[in-house]
């Protein structure tokens, strides 16, 4: 990753590359039962973009790339602030 920094920006936006790379082909991997909504999802990721956690898509907070942990149905926000 270059030194850009962008505390709104989830990875897809900020290295379009590197969210092909780590996350695009790892979404394609999770079972459908395991999967996120497409709805929650967005919120969740709404969330993370209002949020001082978030830097270049990494959440600070659990150290995960958050449009993968938040795909994952069962995952939490290490702060809880995704709604329920
Ligand atoms: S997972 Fe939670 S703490 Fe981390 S960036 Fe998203 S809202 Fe913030």
């Amino acid at each position: 990753m270059t030194e850009n920094r962008c505390r709104k920006c989830l990875l897809k936006e900020a290295f379009p590359e590197d969210y092909e790379k780590y996350v695009a082909s790892l979404l394609k991997r999770i079972a459908p039962q395991d999967r996120t909504d497409d709805e929650r999802y967005q919120t969740r990721l709404a969330v993370c973009r209002q949020c001082d956690q978030l830097n270049n898509g990494t959440c600070m907070g659990c150290g995960c790339l958050v449009e993968l942990r938040a795909a994952y149905r069962k995952e939490h926000c290490p702060f809880r602030r995704w709604p329920q």
